[in-house]
């Protein structure tokens, strides 16, 4: 899968974007939708006044382009998190497996190399700044608070819940919440990244504040980085 499907072009690119980006972007594999990566440009410009981005589930670097971009001073970084071993939906005989992503040494999924030469080819190199490793293990050290933390990681059950557990609370005050592929009708979707939204909403610390296609975004109405939100 090289994305392309999910490049409309024409009237729908963001007109934001320089058209290198837009291309680069339409050739990077992934699955983000020019609609919702637009959205998330808007977002990371709105958090970057408040803190840094951090987004789990770089892949090969195609959301994280798209939140680049909203970059304007020396300090606004997207820290992008990735073990780069693939979900279960990448993996052999899964519907978005790609075998181009499979390093042939080793036999296993090693997207890392894609996503530096997305950031290299964007000239990201100081704005988007990869971390590699298995989300929970990096939560458990994280300290800084964010101005916007964004949720595109692993879709099982387990994993998005760990994912809320480890990270949630590092979002700051005013700071934004952005969950991909959330679909309240299982028939369009695995449900765990819908339930995280909800708990997200239930928790009392975050209050909804938008949608694009299965993007949807709060906003941290109460208490501040490190408080807990469950
Ligand atoms: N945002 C990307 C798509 C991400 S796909 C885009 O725009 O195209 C989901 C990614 O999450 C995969 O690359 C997978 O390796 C990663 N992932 C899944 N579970 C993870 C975990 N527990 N820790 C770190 N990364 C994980
Ligand atoms: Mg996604």
């Amino acid at each position: 899968m090289t994305g392309d499907e999910n490049w409309p072009g024409g009237a729908d690119s963001p007109p934001e974007l320089p058209a290198e980006l837009v291309a680069l972007i339409g050739r990077t594999k992934g699955f983000m939708p020019a609609a919702e990566g637009t959205a998330l440009t808007r977002l990371a410009a709105e958090a970057f006044r408040i803190g840094p981005v951090l987004e789990i589930g770089s892949y090969c670097g195609k959301s994280a382009l798209y939140l680049g971009a909203a970059a304007r001073i020396p300090g606004d970084i997207v820290f992008t998190l990735d073990h780069h071993r693939g979900s279960e939906e990448t993996q052999p005989g899964w519907e978005h497996h790609d075998p181009e992503t499979v390093d042939p040494a080793t036999g296993r999924i090693d997207t890392l190399p894609f996503l530096r030469q997305t950031i290299a080819e964007a000239g990201f190199e100081d704005v988007v700044v990869p971390i590699v490793g298995e989300s929970a293990t990096v939560a458990r050290h994280w300290r800084t608070p964010l101005g916007m933390l964004f949720v595109d990681g692993g879709h099982g059950a387990a994993v998005a819940s760990a994912d809320y557990d480890g990270w949630a609370h590092w979002v700051a005050g005013g700071g934004i919440l952005a969950i991909h592929d959330v679909f309240p009708d299982p028939a369009d979707g695995g449900q765990p990244p819908y339930h995280l939204w909800l708990r997200a909403l239930e928790s009392g610390a975050f209050t909804e504040a938008g949608r694009e296609g299965s993007l949807r975004w709060l906003r941290r109405t109460t208490g501040r980085a490190g408080d807990p939100v469950v």
